[in-house]
């Protein structure tokens, strides 16, 4: 009887490890070194001549795990780990674009992305262009023959709009141009970016796949050669963005339970979702798997589940969204999402803060004052509903 290949949840946990190669330990070992030993001059020649195993910023065994396991589960012929997410975009970027070239992106981003496509990119002559992306004829008018890449996030932060993976890659595609996906708000656990036409998925592994809000790291997935181009010759050499063996080995302990997580941040998130909608206090609720959603059937087409992320805004507006965030006792006010504890956050008031710092920090296309983002946790959706009508209750 021929074993039947096997599924996401038993590859999240064995795949690319064999622990006869590391004195049988069950756990993938954590190599802290920063150079290896030859027994030969010739030995050192031949590594070196291989493109070689010469010095941990180049190769780690631990992190080489992580590389293949989440290369395997996104369906990617190689896969490439750097130390945050940030690190990944740039890799990619840096690597793939030159002076001269064309970059489309989504015209709402994360934060941090923004902040790159607008004051790092274009001062290496590397071109940005927002587009509308839920418009796919949108993208055939901005495509030129200096385009190189199209980026976007689906779910988007941070108000989950779901963009269409297959519809944006046949229209880059026609053009000749590579699609990269942000796919950090899904996981590989319910969206497979590389299935539906993507060339590179990135993710921020500081989310759900490490999922403890214990480590930073980033990767980027997709064909071999280019992932050789980012690997081997690429940017994690020169800018020095290698991720650290022991967060990687917190990242792959994290990733073996990311099947059992995401189920319960997508129900927890559709419960909490549906007790906020039935709220007087709550103007709107922007969650994928909602009804109400306006890509539910886009959503359900593309992700096997709805994830934790979704977005609301109040009767009450900004103002009510500050008095909602002090009166929360259980859900916690930080940034980031993907973590066993619920996170909160009002992006309205970060930018206003920054901006004592940086007068031109503004909000992403299509984020309004009011909005709130909340990353539903693993904490019982009867607390965190609780937690939510106790603070809305007294608006
Ligand atoms: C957090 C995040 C990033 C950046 O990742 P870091 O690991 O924080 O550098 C990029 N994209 C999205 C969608 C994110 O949520």
């Amino acid at each position: 009887m021929t074993h039947p290949a096997p599924a996401f949840e038993t590859r999240a946990i064995h795949h690319g490890y064999v622990a006869a190669d590391h004195r049988r330990s069950v756990q993938t070992p954590v190599y802290l070194n920063a150079t290896y030993g030859y027994d030969s001059v010739a030995e050192n020649d031949a590594e070196a001549a291989l493109g070689g195993r010469l010095y941990a910023r180049e190769y780690n065994p631990t992190t080489e795990v992580l590389e293949q396991r989440l290369a395997n589960l996104e369906g990617a012929e190689a896969g490439l780990v750097v130390a945050s997410g940030m690190a990944a975009f740039g890799t990619m970027v840096l690597s793939l674009l030159s002076q001269g070239d064309q970059l489309i992106v989504h015209q709402t981003l994360y934060s941090n992305t923004v902040a790159m496509v607008e004051q790092a990119l274009p001062r290496f002559g590397i071109e940005v262009v927002p587009v509308d992306l839920s418009r796919p004829e949108a993208l055939a008018a901005a495509i030129t023959e200096r385009t190189r890449l199209v980026f976007f996030e689906t779910p988007v932060n941070p108000l989950a709009r779901i963009l269409d993976i297959s519809a944006i890659a046949e229209v880059a595609h026609a053009h000749g141009v590579m699609v990269a996906v942000d796919s950090t708000f899904a996981s590989p656990a319910l969206q497979r970016p590389l299935a539906l036409g993507a060339d590179l998925v990135m993710h921020s592994l500081t989310k759900y796949i490490c999922g403890h809000g214990d480590a930073l790291g980033g990767a980027i997935l997709g064909e071999k050669a280019t992932l050789h181009r980012l690997h081997e010759t690429g940017l994690r050499y020169i800018t020095g963005a290698a991720l650290s063996p022991l967060s990687a080995f917190l990242i792959l302990r994290g990733l073996k339970t990311l099947s059992l997580r995401m189920e319960r941040h997508s129900d927890n998130a559709l419960a909490v979702a549906r007790a906020l909608e039935a709220h007087p206090a709550v103007d709107w609720v922007s969650y994928p798997f909602l009804d109400t959603h306006p890509d539910a059937a886009l959503a359900r087409r593309q992700m096997t589940r709805g994830s934790g992320m979704l977005a609301f805004g109040l009767k009450a507006g900004f103002e009510g969204a500050r008095q909602m965030l002090d009166r929360l006792q259980l859900i916690t006010r930080a940034v980031s999402l993907g973590d066993a504890e619920s996170l909160i956050m009002h992006p309205a008031s970060l930018t206003r803060a920054r901006q004592s710092l940086r007068e031109d920090a503004h909000l992403a296309t299509g984020v309004g004052d009011e909005l709130l983002r909340l990353s539903v946790g693993l904490e019982a959706a009867d607390d965190l509903i609780f937690d939510l009508r106790q603070a809305l209750d007294t608006l």
